[in-house]
């Protein structure tokens, strides 16, 4: 549990992620009645490993970057989870990361349990060429950890399918073999699974609908902010506002964007194409602050990019009446109450953004069947198995009388327990 102290909440979480998960695990635990001996199993991920991984650069130079990979559990089965290129990469916030797949994973009711990597590094400012040798120099030092039933990786922020195809292509050399199962989100031809790209933004779409019906709430008539235009903002935005729902604000790291009237999405994706993935210059709406679009006037707020956003003082001006998180933590632990209080119905992390996950596995079982599915197959799989995931939460959190993020939590509790009993301890 996290002690309370005059730090304000942004720089405490900033400080400790992992924390945020542990606040959420004790109270879902305390008011499930989950086993101490589970949750005790549950706080301490199962392996950590830090590698350093020396890369020629361009320059002529060996440049040193620190590469992390966490196996948090392989409970319910092999760890799955995503790799993120980033400066803020660290042992903290890959281990929350790898807690928050293992009960991700759980929701879904998927058979995985949770892992996380990533690489301290800043990949805006590197060649194609560099990050080639970056990205084959931490598979091969991570070779004995990755494996098709061990751990299997996935993009996340700062990765793509480009930086898959280079971990199988390292991977399979070390192996001598194919192993497309090694990690997914890999490219369509390579292995990769019809619909992988948009999954993630498909289900937070998906999750949007099914949280709206249950509040009344005509999405014909409701308004958005989306924050984060990369894989999952840019998907999430543009699958919302082909449901109808009018996008008012749009943003991403260059700038911020609002129009009462509505965004063209779809000339701002055509914008993003041709600038190299920014939306800084797309004239379809005036220049705002970066935190006034968490607080804008909108119906439904999708924070799509980073994590510890909606600190406490955040949350007491949103006006939306239903938050998605497409994004991993972008709310901090001491925000929930605040957001509760104002009956503002959250659609957490674990479940909003699992539709990524899911379609990994759809992956990841063609692979292994090496039999592949249509677009249409991937997207009507994902669309039943998302909303079941959504009623099971939904389910739980009126059970137990609870928010919606500790419905998901409990509903993931209960799998992971009856995994731990039935596998007994030695
Ligand atoms: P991405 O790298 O494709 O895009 C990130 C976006 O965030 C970019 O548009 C970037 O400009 C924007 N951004 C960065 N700093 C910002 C700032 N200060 N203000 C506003 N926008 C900013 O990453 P992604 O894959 O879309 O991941 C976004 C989030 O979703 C992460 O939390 C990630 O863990 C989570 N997630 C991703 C997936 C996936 O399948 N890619 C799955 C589940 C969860």
């Amino acid at each position: 549990m996290t002690t309370k102290t005059n730090t304000p909440a942004t720089q405490q979480h900033e400080s400790s992620m992992f924390d945020a998960v542990l606040a959420r695990l004790d109270i879902a635990a305390k008011i499930y009645g989950l086993s101490e001996d589970v949750a005790t199993v549950l706080k301490n991920p199962q392996k950590q490993v830090k590698v350093s991984l020396p890369v020629m650069m361009d320059n002529g130079k060996v440049q040193v970057f620190e590469g992390f990979r966490t196996i948090h559990s392989t409970i319910l089965g092999p760890s799955k989870g995503g790799i993120r290129y980033g400066m803020d990469v660290c042992d903290d916030e890959v281990k929350a990361l790898s807690a928050w797949m293992t009960f991700k994973c759980a929701v879904a009711n998927l058979p995985y349990g949770g892992g996380k990597g990533g690489i301290k590094c800043d990949p805006r400012k590197m060649s194609v060429g560099e990050l080639e040798r970056l990205t084959k120099t931490y598979t091969v030092a991570l070779s004995d950890v990755f494996g098709p039933d061990k751990d299997i990786p996935a993009p996340d922020m700062g990765t793509s399918a480009r930086e898959m195809a280079w971990i199988v292509d390292a991977y399979n050399k070390v192996y001598r073999g194919n192993f497309p199962g090694v990690v997914t989100g890999k490219p369509v031809g390579l292995g990769g699974s019809a619909g992988r790209e948009t999954a993630t933004g498909r289900g937070v779409m998906v999750a949007t609908l099914a949280a709206l019906a249950k509040m009344n709430l005509d999405p014909k008539k409701a308004t958005a902010a989306v924050q984060g235009f990369g894989n999952v903002g840019l998907n999430a935005a543009r699958l919302i506002h082909e449901q109808g729902i009018k996008i008012c604000a749009i943003g991403d790291h260059t700038t911020t964007l609002w129009n009462e009237k509505g965004i063209d999405i779809h000339a701002a994706i055509r914008f993003t194409k041709e600038n190299n993935g920014i939306l800084k210059g797309f004239s379809g709406g005036v220049e705002i602050k970066n935190t006034e679009l968490l607080t804008a006037n909108v119906d439904i707020l999708v924070p799509a990019a980073l994590q510890n956003v909606i600190t406490e003082e955040v949350a007491v001006n949103i006006r939306a009446k239903l938050i998605v998180e497409g994004a991993n933590g972008p709310t901090v632990a001491e925000a929930d109450h605040v957001l509760q209080e104002k009956g503002i119905i959250v659609v957490p992390d674990i479940l909003a953004n699992s539709g990524g996950v899911t379609v990994s596995y759809f992956e990841w079982v063609q692979n292994n069947y090496g039999h592949y599915w249509t677009e249409e197959e991937v997207n009507t799989r994902h669309d039943n198995s998302m909303r079941e995931a959504f009623e099971h939460v939904w389910s739980n959190g009126q059970q137990y009388k609870t928010s919606l993020r500790i419905g998901a939590y409990i509903t993931a509790l209960k799998k992971i327990e009856l995994g731990v009993k039935a596998k007994g301890n030695y």
